[in-house]
């Protein structure tokens, strides 16, 4: 399949999202790398850009919160090229209410070839990687062939 390249610039605009359990792993994710996140733009559901803002003082552009349509609005930031990147501290030992939109929103970070990060180790390999400080030109498999697809309508009998 050919491919786009969509561009992200030297500043990644950072969506940061954990489940309830997983909020203290990511903010001292966060604490640890406050430095590192500075110059981006953040992005978070709810509750945990409300915790990230009072506890660290960064500025976030809160969103709602995850079960109230929050993971849904990530995801269509994520369509139209408003996001570049994701780190989703998700509990999987935990069954949430909103599980049909947490899958929902991987599954977008996919199609559109966002990274993402779901546990600390990989949120600590992507964000000192020396692209994370760089332009970069992501490249998205072209769905012009699927939009213009053909569709057998059944034909109503003369
Ligand atoms: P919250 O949402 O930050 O509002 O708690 C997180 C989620 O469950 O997606």
């Amino acid at each position: 399949m050919p491919h786009k390249k969509i561009a992200m610039q030297h500043d990644k605009k950072i969506a940061l999202v954990a489940h309830d359990n997983k909020k203290q792993d990511l903010l001292e994710w966060a604490k640890f790398n406050h430095k590192l996140l500075a110059h981006h733009q953040i992005f978070a559901t709810g509750t945990t850009g409300k915790m990230l803002e009072r506890e660290l003082g960064l500025k976030v552009v809160k969103l709602k919160s995850g079960p109230l349509g929050g993971d849904q609005q990530i995801g269509a930031k994520i369509v139209e090229n408003k996001i570049d990147f994701l780190i989703f501290f998700w509990d999987p030992l935990e069954p949430q209410p909103h599980d049909p939109d947490v899958k929902a929103l991987l599954r977008m970070a996919i199609v559109w070839n966002i990274p993402i990060a779901n546990n600390r180790a990989s949120a600590d390999f992507m964000i000192s990687s020396p692209l994370m400080d760089s332009e970069y030109d992501r490249l998205v498999p072209d769905y012009d062939n699927y939009v213009s697809r053909k569709i057998n309508l059944e034909q109503e009998p003369e």
